[in-house]
């Protein structure tokens, strides 16, 4: 399903925190956390390469949410005055991919990082410190892969992503090509970075050529039956899981879910990781 049609883009912008350049300790993504205050800006900063990125590329209406932590963590007054800021959690199961719906022509992954237990990858984790594995349809994927089918289910197509390179990775093998912007590199737990400012252009260059091309990209979109199967590092958490009507326990850490309704899964995803 391609939109070919020529009014002005609509650019929803998801926005995270450990895959944004120099970003490389818990405490730089954390609000009590040592240099959180800088390295939000460096967010923010990100952020708005990506915004004029989209109203080069012709976008009237660019909305970008805060997808990190506690969502409060781009500063308003330093964002793009043209963009539409979503933050908070609203409870309601889209999380990172809250606002997004069927209206947007085109999806951006900023500061994205790469699944738990990944090798060379900055601050690896899926949505949660609690989670070793996240399976959609039988294939393992970072949360990226979600968000992209939560976008998919919209009918919007991934464009672009930034992020380091374990998980630029990780993309290019779940949704093929697509614009990417590599701005770290993990050496164990250490990162190799270009420089911020080099970051931020890439961004607004990449950001600018995939809106322009959109037509280019196809939604990631799962058949149904929607499987999801998540792996906890504890069994409580398991258990709790387990209790959500129409899940199975299928091993000590790990519950399974099938539905045909995309958003069923999506609702079993949010309540068995909160
Ligand atoms: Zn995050």
């Amino acid at each position: 399903m391609l939109k070919k049609d020529k009014t002005p883009p609509k650019v929803y912008i998801s926005v995270d925190m450990e895959g944004i350049t120099d970003v490389i300790n818990w405490g730089e993504t954390e609000e009590k956390g040592h240099d959180y205050r800088r390295y939000r800006e460096s967010m923010t900063l990100e952020a708005n390469a990506a915004v004029e990125g989209a109203l080069e590329a012709g976008a009237k209406i660019v909305v970008v949410r805060d997808a990190h932590g506690n969502a409060n963590n781009l500063i308003p007054e330093k964002l793009h005055e043209a963009a539409l800021l979503i933050r908070g959690w609203s409870g309601g199961p889209l999380m990172m991919m809250e606002g997004l719906d069927e209206s947007f022509d085109a999806a951006v992954f900023i500061g994205y990082h790469a699944k738990a237990g990944s090798r060379d990858a900055v601050l690896h984790h899926t949505m949660t410190g609690r989670l070793t594995e996240l399976i959609l349809n039988d294939q393992a994927v970072p949360e990226l892969g979600l968000n992209a089918a939560i976008a998919g289910n919209y009918g919007v197509p991934v464009v672009f992503v930034s992020g380091d390179r374990a998980l630029i990775d990780q993309a290019k093998e779940l949704l093929g090509q697509r614009e990417y912007v590599i701005v770290k590199e993990g050496i164990g737990t250490a990162a190799r970075n270009i420089h911020p400012h080099l970051s931020q252009r890439f961004i607004e260059e990449g950001v600018k050529k995939a809106v322009r091309q959109r037509d280019r990209f196809e939604p990631f979109i799962l058949r149904p039956p929607y499987t999801i199967q998540l792996r906890f590092i504890a069994e409580r958490d398991a258990q709790k899981a387990a209790l959500i009507p129409g899940s199975k326990r299928t091993d000590n850490l790990t519950v399974k879910f099938s539905s045909a309704d995309f958003m069923d899964m999506l609702k079993f995803f949010y309540l068995a990781i909160h």
